[in-house]
């Protein structure tokens, strides 16, 4: 391994998660290197809050 990082405790080791807002016509939604996406949302900033939940680990809880 290459690493020049500095071992930040207290860090998560997390799986790289590029997000990036894709465009459909009039729906937004955000898409995961990881394989995740969102479901379509009309506002863009919904699909972004959506990507957010992501990166920080919210699992999909019902509701
Ligand atoms: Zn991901």
């Amino acid at each position: 391994m290459h690493s020049e990082l500095p071992d930040v405790p207290g860090a998560v080791r997390m799986p790289e998660h590029r997000v990036a807002i894709s465009e459909r016509g009039s729906f937004c939604f955000a898409t995961c290197s990881c394989g995740w996406f969102s479901p379509a949302r009309r506002s863009r900033d919904l699909a972004r809050r959506e990507a957010d939940d992501h990166l920080t680990g919210g699992d999909s809880a019902p509701g």
